[in-house]
């Protein structure tokens, strides 16, 4: 119980399953429940959201005086499909003394999938069994086999292209066909090649064929505007839609969660939550909840539901809810490509995303940090906006009055190049989350203090991310924007929490005693009570995760319908 006393009026109906959140993980769990037959409500701190009504797709950026520059509510830029950002009014979060951490927290239906980047990367066999391969962190208590049919099927119900490589830790997929390359692209992947660099198609959620009754890409490349006809993965259109359809659902926005409720058994009762639109508190029944209101926000529930059965917080009896918390390693170098410059125009249309992208390619055994990264590629003529060719007096005869300077623009015009290492971090006993005892946000609930420590194996992996891009921009024949960082500028690696791909605070684990939750992200103390989101990922990998979020929460939800069935819940 938090130091905001229950005043909730109970509701009379009981669902059969109350989920917190409505993005990756939330919707697939809303989606298969649903289908499955339970009568269920989803809870979602945020604002309704429809891609199909409200997305900023096609608008011209002359149309707004900005040009869709970025706002304090639309850091990524005013036509992002985005409500939430880095500093949400009245939901604060804590650092402590000298940790550099930054915390990006969706408010809208369907969560962070309404402007993620959609590249859907499986863990391989290697990432669930990390701790047997080089002693470091800790194994799933299951395996890539045990995902594998999970992937397929999330493959299948939403629509995933690439190609099928056959590498061992970068499983194929049941994919759709990849887009071609892009001038830009093809040029990374002869560097790529003269540096024995891997460099495939990419795998992103996004339809190069019509799937499902929803049609494929016609190649705007702007996805993170929201896809108006929703070619690409949102927990909104493609998976909370189909669950309204079905009658079952139930979905309350601005509702934000603060308390799951147990009854004298320590089971779970349901949610007390806060009516943002009234301020007034309420209360849902269910006989099982399922929390996915992203890792981190899911540790802050169960710390702040505490009672006499449960002291530290519900589900918390290992000590572990807030513990091995990771971010994604990231760092980004750009370049000019001479070879780019006073390119013949030509149709440059993609999808909302990179067409080719490099997978670790290397041998721990010879290097001097464990795990790897993957690389991301960026840059090229895209449609340009507010921003675009900032700094142009930097180029080699850049700049300039009238004639000559627009003359410039037409040059240089996308002849940038950048790359993005994004790589795995192992969980360490200095970096968790815990309650902050001294602050509240503005409805009285007790909010998150974070600790965040980097170890060596980190920065080393970042200082290799940045001498790989700074080779491959000068194979290009280019010239890095910035020189190398330094050990005292870590390498440039990025703050944690930036990268915007947080994770654990409730892992699974065999045994109670050192993990939150059970294989079928069960929890341990509570058996009504699972967890969707992030939170249970037990290691990293270099991968985005919302491909095994989502493969996670399907498989969590089939086994919540089997087991309601079978009368055990
Ligand atoms: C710009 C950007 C790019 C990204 N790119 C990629 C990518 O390319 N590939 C990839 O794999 N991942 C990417 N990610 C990460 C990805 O979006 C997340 O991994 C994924 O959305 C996590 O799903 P989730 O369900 O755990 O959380 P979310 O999608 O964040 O959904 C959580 C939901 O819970 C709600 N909520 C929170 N607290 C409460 C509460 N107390 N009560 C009720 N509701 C609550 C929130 O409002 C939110 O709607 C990106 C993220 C961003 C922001
Ligand atoms: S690029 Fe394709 S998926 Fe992305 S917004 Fe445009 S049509 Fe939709």
């Amino acid at each position: 119980m938090n130091n905001r006393a229950p005043r909730t009026t109970p509701q009379m109906k009981t669902y059969d399953v109350c989920i917190i959140g409505s993005g990756a993980g939330g919707g697939m769990a809303a989606h298969q429940l649903t289908k499955a037959g339970a009568d269920v409500i989803v809870l979602e701190a945020g604002r309704p959201w429809d891609n199909t009504t409200d997305s900023a797709m096609l608008t011209w950026p002359y149309e707004s005086p900005r040009r869709g520059g970025s706002t304090k509510e639309r850091p990524f830029g005013e036509f992002d499909a985005c409500i939430g950002g880095w500093d949400i009014p009245g939901e604060p979060f804590t650092r402590a003394p000298g940790t550099d951490f930054n915390w990006w927290r969706a408010r809208m239906v369907g969560g962070r999938t309404n402007h993620w980047g959609r590249i859907s990367l499986r863990f391989g066999p290697y990432d669930f069994k990390r701790k047997s391969r080089d002693g470091l962190g800790d194994d799933w208590p299951i395996s890539y086999e045990d995902v594998a049919p999970y992937y397929d099927r999330v493959d299948r119900l939403i629509g995933i292209f690439g190609s099928a490589e056959n590498l061992p830790n970068e499983p194929n997929g049941v994919f759709l066909p990849p887009p071609k390359p892009r001038c830009h692209e093809l040029l990374v992947k002869q560097a790529a090649d003269k540096l024995k660099v891997t460099c495939i198609p990419s795998r992103l959620s996004i339809l190069t064929r019509p799937l499902n009754g929803r049609a494929a890409c016609h190649y705007c490349g702007q996805c993170n505007r929201g896809c108006k006809v929703n070619a690409n993965f949102t927990s909104t259109n493609v998976l909370i839609a189909p669950a309204l359809a079905t009658g079952k659902l139930t979905l309350v926005t601005n509702a934000m969660a603060r308390e799951i409720t147990v009854d004298q058994s320590g089971k779970a009762t349901g949610v007390a939550y806060i009516d943002k639109t009234t301020g007034a508190d309420r209360h849902v029944r269910a006989k099982v909840v399922v929390l996915a209101a992203s890792a981190l926000e899911s540790s802050r529930l169960l710390f702040n539901s505490k009672s006499a059965l449960f002291p530290n917080g519900l589900a918390n009896s290992s000590g572990t809810v807030g513990k091995y918390i990771t971010d994604t390693t990231g760092t980004d170098v750009g370049g000019f490509i001479p070879k780019m410059m006073d390119h013949v125009p030509h149709n440059h249309d993609g999808v909302g995303g990179m067409h080719l992208y490099m997978p670790w390619w290397l041998d721990n055994k010879t290097l001097d940090f464990p795990r790897g990264y993957h690389i991301e590629v960026w840059g090229g003529p895209h449609l340009p906006g507010a921003g675009t060719l900032g700094g142009i007096q930097n180029y080699p005869s850049g700049g300039g009055y009238g004639k000559a300077l627009k003359d410039n623009y037409r040059r240089y015009y996308g002849a940038t190049i950048g790359f993005s290492g994004r790589g795995e971090m192992i969980p360490n006993d200095d970096t968790y989350c815990e309650i902050d005892p001294r602050t509240v946000d503005q409805w009285g609930i007790p909010v998150l203090r974070f600790h965040w420590k980097w170890s060596d194996h980190e920065y080393k992996q970042v200082k290799h991310m940045q001498e790989t891009f700074r080779a491959l921009i000068t194979a290009m024949g280019g010239e890095p924007w910035s020189p190398m960082p330094t050990a005292e500028q870590g390498y440039g690696i990025a703050a944690g929490g930036t990268i915007i791909h947080e994770l654990g605070g409730t892992r699974m684990g065999a045994d109670p005693k050192t993990s939150v939750v059970n294989q079928w992200s069960q929890a341990h103390d509570c058996k009504n009570l699972f967890v969707a989101d992030g939170g249970p990922f037990v290691s990293q990998a270099d991968k985005n995760p919302t491909w095994t979020i989502l493969a996670l929460s399907m498989r969590t939800s089939d086994y919540i319908a089997d087991q309601m069935k079978k009368g055990t819940l």
